[in-house]
């Protein structure tokens, strides 16, 4: 009789272009953003340049909050996505 595969967990919707990278020994969340989002500019972590507005990037925060934040979303930055894959 074949093994039965365990079921995918539940109550977590299956996002597209979201996964769990792990830097520096912390797992992160990693959304993939196209152009069309907000219509604010950020500045990316990873060179202090801004992030022109419409431009494809990456937005990245802690599974685990750090210890003095109130939550992980609040450590949300935004990034380059050729700047985070080379950090
Ligand atoms: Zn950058």
């Amino acid at each position: 009789m074949p093994r039965r595969r365990p079921p995918r967990p539940s109550g977590r919707p299956l996002v597209v272009n979201q996964s769990v990278e792990v830097r520096d020994g912390r797992e992160w969340h990693v959304r993939r953003l196209t152009g069309a989002t907000s219509g604010k500019a950020y500045t990316c972590p990873g060179c202090y340049r801004p992030i022109q507005v419409g431009t494809g990037h990456v937005v990245v925060w802690p599974v685990v909050a750090a210890l003095l934040s109130a939550s992980a979303l609040d450590e949300r930055r935004h990034w380059h996505t050729a700047c985070w894959q080379r950090a």
